[in-house]
């Protein structure tokens, strides 16, 4: 029985330093389907000099701004349009509030989301333990500690804390984060979309239950065990 329609419109959620990037980024390469993150599609219009659009993007991100809501849909629902996007792509980045996730679900088919959950303490933990050094070698007091806290061992500079990586300053990105995604969440859940994942495990962990839930629904999608 053929695929009739892109077996992998995958979405991957999660609150920042979750890990949903190195998810996404591993499942992408494992299934042969584009990594599709805002990021990378703002960077790359901007780059591109016949784009008419390039120079909008560019008078956003140049000056700091937010690229406004419309113009970022409308860029995602291109990007998914393209060929390399023939069997699916897994997405993270996107939707980042209720309104895209609508947006979303109105010109496409989403197959799955994977929210990569991290508890509050445990990002908290995760980020404000870091330490970097002027030269960008980065830390972490618990995860992978210097010999000396305030000594870099690959440069011997001095290390700091980054303004975002404050206790404070975590909390209220946590804080943003939820007031959003909360609302994505249940939106997908409603729809029987959503697969929880463990996110304080192992990435290797993580990954394989990732895998495991993909083949199962792509097992199902095929009638794998019809005769
Ligand atoms: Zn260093």
């Amino acid at each position: 029985m053929p695929l009739n329609d892109k077996p992998f419109e995958l979405i991957f959620l999660g609150p920042p330093v979750s890990g949903k990037g190195t998810q996404t980024e591993l499942v992408a390469n494992t299934f042969d389907i584009p990594h599709i993150s805002t990021g990378v599609i703002l960077q790359n219009i901007k780059a591109e000099t016949n784009n008419p659009l390039a120079q909008e993007v560019a008078s956003y991100m140049d000056n700091g701004k937010l690229v406004p809501t419309e113009l970022v849909n409308r860029l995602v629902a291109d990007r998914i349009k393209k060929d390399d996007c023939s069997l699916g792509y897994a997405m993270d980045g996107f939707p980042r509030t209720l309104e895209q996730a609508q947006y979303l679900s109105q010109i496409t088919t989403v197959d799955r989301v994977f929210l990569i959950n991290v508890s509050d303490e445990a990002i908290v933990e995760r980020m404000s333990g870091r330490r970097v050094c002027k030269n960008g070698h980065t830390w972490h007091l618990k995860y992978s500690p210097p010999k000396d806290q305030l000594i870099c061992d690959t440069c011997g500079e001095s290390l700091f804390q980054r303004d975002d990586d404050k206790e404070e300053t975590v909390k209220s990105r946590l804080e943003v984060y939820h007031r959003e995604a909360d609302a994505i969440v249940k939106f997908y859940e409603e729809q029987g979309l959503l697969s929880k994942i463990n996110g304080e495990q192992s990435i290797e962990k993580v990954q394989q239950q990732i895998i495991k839930l993909l083949v199962t629904d792509l097992r199902s999608k095929i009638d794998w065990n019809k005769s």
